[in-house]
């Protein structure tokens, strides 16, 4: 565990690891577990919403023109570039959020990650890993609903990704969706019980 400065705010947890490991659904777990304690913070993002995926829901989709407006008024706390798109965090949301107490998830790629970090230095920070790039290029295959050049893109990046690891806090290697859920949940108990927060855990 990091040391982490008790200033009365929320924590801010960075949940970041290559494309199809698992995060969404791993971030959803906390959610359902530590609600209304922690929070997740909804990205925007320039990309067209996949099948099932509903506005302001999964993202908060826009158009690239509408992100470059927001960039130029600084209403990110970070953004990147990731396959071709922009995704970028709310600034808002996370500032709100923090000074109420509430502990806020972000699911972002590592380059927002190192951006957040700059910003916010006491973030914990957790990496999800798939048990094999073999396994991690099959997720992503079984997904399906990417282009072949997409899907390339994707691999291309998370070979570049899981370089990062050694700049995060805690790694966990999703092989067991279950114990994966289970590990992540302890790393989050660990940090809010140290607050006597209102988690269950
Ligand atoms: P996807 O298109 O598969 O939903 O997401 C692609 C990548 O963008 C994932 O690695 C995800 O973590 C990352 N991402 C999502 N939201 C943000 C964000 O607000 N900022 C940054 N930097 N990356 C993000």
């Amino acid at each position: 565990m990091n040391s982490y400065t008790n200033t009365g705010k929320g924590y801010l947890f960075i949940v970041s690891g290559p494309s199809g490991v698992g995060k969404t659904v791993l971030c959803n777990a906390i959610v359902n577990r530590f609600a209304p304690a922690v929070v997740y913070s909804i990205s925007t993002t320039s990309r067209a919403p996949r099948g099932g995926e509903t506005d302001g829901q999964e993202y908060n989709f826009c158009s690239a023109e509408t992100f470059e407006g927001a960039i130029k008024r600084n209403e990110f706390a970070e953004w990147a570039f990731v396959h071709g798109n922009y995704y970028g965090t709310p600034r808002q949301f996370l500032t709100d959020n923090l000074e109420a107490g509430r502990h806020v998830i972000l699911n972002i790629d590592v380059q927002g990650a190192m951006k957040i970090r700059d910003e916010y230095p006491e973030a914990v920070m957790i990496f999800i890993l798939p048990p094999t790039f073999e396994e991690l290029e099959s997720r992503i295959r079984k997904r399906n609903m990417d282009s072949e050049h997409s899907l390339q893109h994707r691999l291309e990046n998370a070979r570049k990704e899981l370089g990062y690891q050694s700049q995060y806090h805690h790694a966990i290697v999703n092989d067991n969706l279950e114990m994966a859920k289970s590990e992540l949940i302890k790393i989050f108990a660990g940090y809010i019980s140290c607050e006597g927060s209102t988690s269950q855990a």
